[in-house]
């Protein structure tokens, strides 16, 4: 059985197109759209893929890349908040930049950092992990966990524009890429997981912040 692994729906999809052999599916209630899961890969073969990229603050073309997300939150941000970057990958540097500008940010990643503190943090940095996501409701449910009420959750992630052009998208052509979120799936996120969506001026930088008065309930 397919079932969108967003927002649950188990009856209504398209089929779409993509730029390699994987079967893909847009969710027809979030727009979602995500692949089989017979695509996944196991934590074993997507650690090595991650141990290939070149990330870290010496890089200055992945620095220039990150900052894409931090520059939008800077001026929402003070140095008594402490932060979180979610999927920080083998090589931390989101985290590195930050403190060089003078903010406290832990590390977390299911396959290089896994210990996350039982804590609220008032912001949250998810760069360039989403499109890994296997089950986004279970990762953003648990991403709100970690924040405050009135923390921010800054997402960077290429959105898809039509389906036309998702069938030559660079960006479905990596393997550990297998959630696919268009600009309305981030408003079916606000909506259901208590988000205010603010402007980024980024097309690939969702700024949301967690509504006041939310209670988690464990
Ligand atoms: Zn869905």
């Amino acid at each position: 059985m397919i079932i969108c692994p967003l927002c649950f729906n188990k009856t209504s999809f398209t089929l779409v197109d993509g730029p390699d052999s994987r079967a893909y599916r847009e969710c027809n209630k979030c727009r979602l759209i995500f692949t089989e899961t017979r695509y996944l890969l196991s934590a074993k073969s997507e650690k090595k893929r991650y141990l290939t990229h070149k990330n870290g603050i010496k890089y200055k073309g992945y620095v220039d890349f990150l900052n894409q997300a931090i520059e939008p939150a800077l001026p929402l941000l003070n140095n008594a908040m402490q932060g979180l970057d979610f999927g920080c990958g083998p090589t931390p540097t989101l985290s590195v930049i930050l403190e060089q500008k003078g903010f406290k940010c832990d590390n977390y990643d299911p396959l290089f950092y896994p210990e996350i503190h039982e804590k609220e943090y008032d912001f949250v940095f998810a760069t360039e992990c989403f499109e890994h996501f296997f089950f986004p409701a279970i990762e953003i449910q648990r991403i709100k966990k970690h924040l405050k009420p009135g923390g921010l959750l800054i997402i960077m992630t290429e959105t898809w524009k039509s389906t036309e052009a998702f069938a030559n998208w660079y960006y479905a052509r990596d393997c550990t890429h297998v959630s696919f979120f268009h600009n309305q799936t981030f408003c079916y996120i606000a909506e259901q997981f208590g988000f205010d969506a603010m402007e980024s001026n980024n097309d690939r930088v969702m700024l949301l912040q967690k509504k006041e008065g939310e209670i988690e309930v464990n």
